[in-house]
């Protein structure tokens, strides 16, 4: 029976995605979710890539949580329109969640949007809430076993961030490896390493963003 309830669930979740998916094609709008274990500096990934791409291009975000306003707090700092979701508990955000605070952003107005999903490297990869593409972002404190053990985000990712690269002096994770293993889950995943503390890589990553939304629209 247990089988039977989470097809029905992600059936429905499934049928909003769609529905999502349609209006930000309508609106011209290309959407990213934005997914990793807690603190592996999310938040700090879209200040730093809405500092780059504000030039160019206008940007909202979407703020899951599981409770508080802080991350939603950093992003409205860079001054664009962001609105945050607590999931009051879920470990998650899923399309109906996202298609409930739509009217709050001026979708019209906009030519990118990000979800922040809530930290976890389990459920955000089952639910398409929909986006033009899932976005994975890991840091090498994390070491380089991560693929093996939650091979779904992999899969489900189309580029793969690594971040806090400046710290690599001080430990033993083991780079080539852990990008072998990405690429032998998801053989077409783009990977970026980065920092978002010195600046390091992260021209390459909004390089590649502006690409694929000049390439959609
Ligand atoms: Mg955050
Ligand atoms: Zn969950």
């Amino acid at each position: 029976m247990k089988v039977k309830v989470v097809t029905r669930i992600l059936e429905a979740n499934e049928r909003i995605a769609t529905e999502n998916r349609r209006l930000f094609k309508e609106k011209g709008l290309f959407v990213v979710n934005l997914m990793s274990g807690p603190g592996a500096g999310k938040t700090s990934l879209l200040v730093r890539t809405i500092e780059l791409l504000k030039p160019h291009l206008r940007v909202g975000v979407i703020e899951g949580d599981i409770t508080g306003t802080e991350d939603a707090e950093r992003i409205q700092s860079t001054g664009v329109p962001v609105v945050q979701i607590n999931t009051g508990g879920a470990c998650h955000l899923d399309a109906n969640m996202i298609q409930e605070v739509l009217p709050e952003l001026p979708l019209g107005e906009l030519d990118l949007l990000f979800i922040e999903n809530v930290g976890n490297l389990v459920c955000p990869a089952e639910f398409n809430v929909g986006e033009d593409m899932k976005v994975m972002l890991l840091s090498v404190t994390e070491g380089e076993d991560k693929p093996l053990k939650y091979p779904l985000m992999f899969q489900q990712s189309k580029a793969l961030v690594i971040n806090k690269i400046d710290l690599l002096p001080h430990l033993d994770i083991d780079m080539e490896s852990l990008k072998e293993r990405a690429r032998a889950l998801n053989r077409d995943m783009e990977i970026f390493e980065v920092s978002c503390k010195t600046s390091e890589g992260l021209e390459s990553w909004t390089t590649y963003l502006t690409g694929l939304i000049n390439s959609t629209h």
